[in-house]
């Protein structure tokens, strides 16, 4: 089952198609979609920035109002709302007496390492992991008193916000996988759709192709047509028509092979083919045959009386005659000059003599136009599986010069 798919995959067009353009298509598709994960990145990172600088705003006067009125609880709870959002991961806030010093979350310390507190501000060793956890990124604000009473601000330190690229990436993270999830659908969905029309207009038609191809008779193969109904001639159509016109001038020039010019019947070559066919028939199915030499009498007084070309003209007719008084199933050829052969498939003596009778006199009684009136002799012989295909030639070629030299016009057999 798994061979035959593999098999398959190796033998498919489409298949190999789609592999190699789906891992071109995947390699870009990675490329570009980390490229896009990164501006994405970024960009959230920018956000992240933008979003930390609005935080003064919303908490520097209460920062400021606790530390200046050293209100340590009121500080404490400010610190801890901001630490909920989810753009901070810790605060440090560092009052220039130090008397309102204060950590909550993850921060970094004198030493520029990271250090974690817990929630009332203690050090802790609690540590968090994963992706962009080390990596922090901060902004720093100072807390300056402006109180009625002084014309001019009083710094009272400066307040410090971390935030981290975990958040950062885990904001980007499920964008990232809906991106994801989209297009490995519209991947398998394009691989499908790819699939189904390259199968469809290239290998169904090739593999139609294939087969009639395999499928045909190798002695006389046939043009092919296939199946697809284009208005537009494509590279299948193509070669296609290319093997149509091969099998034309295969077939033209097998014809020419095996015929004889100037009567059109077949030719020596092909009389021994089909006595060696008629011969493997016979030995294999017990049955007998018959084969029948015939020669034109005199026929060298035709043409000395009238020229070559009528005794062509003769030869011709000739061969027409008999063409047109033998069975579909009988073989008929020109064995030399004015002689003929017929192959009389499954056929007896009586049966091989009477036709050569028939034939005799329908010659006989013929009217050759400008010539008159000319005989032909026979000679017949019967294969019935005890002896091979030479010598039952031979004895039709001594049976015809027997039938000569007993007065022609005359059927003789051996
Ligand atoms: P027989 O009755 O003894 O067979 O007498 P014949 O005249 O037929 O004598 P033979 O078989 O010796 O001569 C055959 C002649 O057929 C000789 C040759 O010129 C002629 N011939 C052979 N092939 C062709 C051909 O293609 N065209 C023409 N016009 N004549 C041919
Ligand atoms: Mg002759």
């Amino acid at each position: 089952m798994i061979s035959t798919l593999l098999k398959n995959f190796r033998h498919s067009i489409a298949l190999h198609l789609l592999t190699t353009i789906f891992s071109v298509y995947f390699l870009v598709a990675v490329v570009v979609t980390v490229v896009q994960l990164y501006k994405e990145y970024e960009d959230t990172k920018t956000k992240f920035y933008n979003e930390i600088q609005t935080l003064p705003a919303t908490f520097n006067r209460g920062i400021v109002d606790s530390v200046w009125t050293y209100n340590k609880e009121l500080l404490h709870s400010i610190l801890l709302g901001m630490h909920n959002l989810p753009i901070v991961v810790g605060i440090k806030v560092e009052s220039n007496d130090h008397k309102m010093d204060l950590r909550i979350g993850t921060v970094l310390n004198e030493k520029d390492e990271i250090a974690y507190y817990d929630s009332s501000g203690k050090i802790t060793q609690q540590q968090e992991f994963g992706f962009g956890t080390d990596t922090l990124f901060k902004y720093e604000f100072p807390i300056d008193y402006q109180g009625e009473a002084f014309d001019h601000k009083v710094p009272l330190g400066q307040v410090t916000v971390y935030s981290n690229n975990q958040l950062v990436f885990d904001r980007v993270k499920y964008g990232f996988i809906l991106i994801l999830i989209n297009s490995i659908i519209k991947t398998i969905a394009l691989w499908f759709i790819t699939y189904f029309f390259i199968k469809k207009y290239l290998g169904r038609p090739l593999e139609e192709f294939t087969t009639k191809i395999r499928n045909q008779d190798v002695q006389s193969p046939q043009t092919i047509d296939l199946n697809i109904h284009w208005t537009d001639t494509n590279e299948l159509l193509i070669l296609k028509d290319s093997y149509n016109q091969m099998i034309q001038r295969l077939n033209k020039h097998k014809l020419l092979s095996i015929t004889d010019k100037l009567t059109g019947l077949f030719n020596r070559l092909k009389l021994d083919e089909a006595l060696n066919d008629e011969f493997n028939r016979s030995n294999r199915f017990k049955r007998s045959f018959g084969i029948i030499i015939l020669g034109i009498d005199h026929f060298k007084r035709v043409n000395d009386t009238y020229g070559h070309q009528v005794g062509d003209q003769v030869l011709i007719q000739f061969a027409k005659i008999l063409k047109e008084n033998i069975r579909k199933v009988d073989t008929l050829g020109r064995w030399g000059g004015e002689e003929f052969m017929i192959i009389c498939s499954e056929t007896d003596l009586k049966g091989t003599i009477k036709l050569a009778q028939s034939l005799r006199e329908i010659i006989r009684k013929y009217d050759f136009p400008g010539v008159g009136n000319l005989s032909a002799s026979f000679g017949v012989s019967i294969y019935s599986g005890d002896e091979n295909i030479d010598s039952v030639i031979a004895h039709a070629d001594n049976a015809l010069y027997k039938a000569k030299s007993n007065g022609r016009n005359r059927v003789e057999s051996e």
